[in-house]
């Protein structure tokens, strides 16, 4: 069984006295279907969104002023100043509960920075659950999502975790209510990294010049796999439309992508833009197998089993 997703009932009313501590996972896209652009400059999408056990944690302390340090993946790299997701998520909710923004904040991150994992969003949405809990603002959880959707498309779901279905611009989440059931995955992290506005751009072009091939349209498919807990079976539906254009910017990721199945993985695809890949495993053995194969075979700079299912942002 999978553990259940975050519940309002779960969350605190009055202000923490003491540090918090919020884990949050990455997540990958099992399915990402891109359509046009819209009139914002955003592309009109319909995924499914699934969040793993990589995570990202974020301390936080009341204090008199805000102040954010960090260690692990970025860091000396990540600027820690308004340009940072977890200051703006910090300034976001601040406006919109009327506090003054200050704690005191140390983010440990694993998951790496511009690998289509969603870690900057998981940032973001750890940020909001910890300054709830520390500023007490019984904020309910779809306050706490419109919030988070100001911050970026795949912030609302790393809050919600689990599978679940996003549409708009990625922001609209809505849980998939498929049994409780793990999937296990084999993550091979790439070296280098990709922007996601580049990788969308790149789409656009290949489509502009008949280069691009059909999207992958809508997720009906993949939702029926879902619900029949046969990996053999969601194998055959996974599909990302950004991963032609991935691969034309990160070349490596097609020879990556052959080695995973090469391994035994069951299907392979670019997770988000990319140029993390994910390949679909039996079971746990299996995915352990698999990768121990691509880790010995050089793929990237780190090769991890992992599992999903998992919670979004929550106390710890
Ligand atoms: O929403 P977020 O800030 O994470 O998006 C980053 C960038 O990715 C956007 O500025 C846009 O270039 C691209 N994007 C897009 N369509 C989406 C989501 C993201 O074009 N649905």
């Amino acid at each position: 069984m999978t553990e259940p997703l975050w519940e309002d009932e779960d969350r605190p009313r009055v202000a923490a006295m003491g540090p918090v501590k919020v884990r949050v996972p990455a997540k990958i896209n099992l399915h990402l279907g891109v359509g046009p652009t819209r009139a914002d400059g955003y592309h009109k999408v319909a995924t499914i969104y699934h969040a793993i056990g990589i995570y990202d944690e974020l301390t936080g302390r009341p204090a008199d002023s805000l102040a954010l340090t960090m260690d692990g993946e970025g860091a000396g790299e990540l600027a820690l100043d308004n340009s940072n997701l977890v200051i703006k998520a910090v300034m976001a909710l601040a406006a919109a509960t009327g506090r003054k923004p200050h704690a005191r904040l140390h983010l440990r991150k694993q998951i790496p920075l511009a690998a289509g994992l969603a870690g900057g969003s998981a940032d973001a949405a750890a940020t909001l659950v910890a300054c709830d809990a520390l500023w007490g603002t019984g904020f309910s959880r779809e306050d706490l999502a419109n919030v988070a959707a100001g911050l970026g498309s795949d912030v609302p779901f790393l809050v919600l975790g689990g599978t679940a279905l996003g549409t708009g611009r990625g922001e609209a989440v809505s849980p998939v209510l498929a049994p409780g059931h793990a999937w296990h995955w084999v993550v091979a992290l790439a070296d280098g990294r990709l922007s996601t506005p580049e990788v969308y751009r790149e789409l656009d072009r290949l489509r502009d010049v008949g280069q691009a091939p059909g999207s992958i349209g809508s997720p009906d498919e993949i939702l029926a796999a879902l619900r029949q807990r046969d990996p053999t079976v969601l194998a055959k539906s996974l599909g990302n439309d950004l991963e032609p254009a991935a691969i034309v910017l990160h070349p490596g990721l097609r020879a990556t992508l052959d080695a995973g199945v090469a391994a035994g993985a069951l299907a392979g695809l670019v997770s988000g833009s990319g140029p993390t890949c994910v390949f679909l495993c039996r079971d746990a053995a299996h995915a352990s197998a698999v990768a121990t194969e691509l880790g010995e075979h050089g793929v990237g700079r780190a090769v991890r089993a992992t599992h999903g299912p998992v919670p979004g942002a929550r106390l710890i």
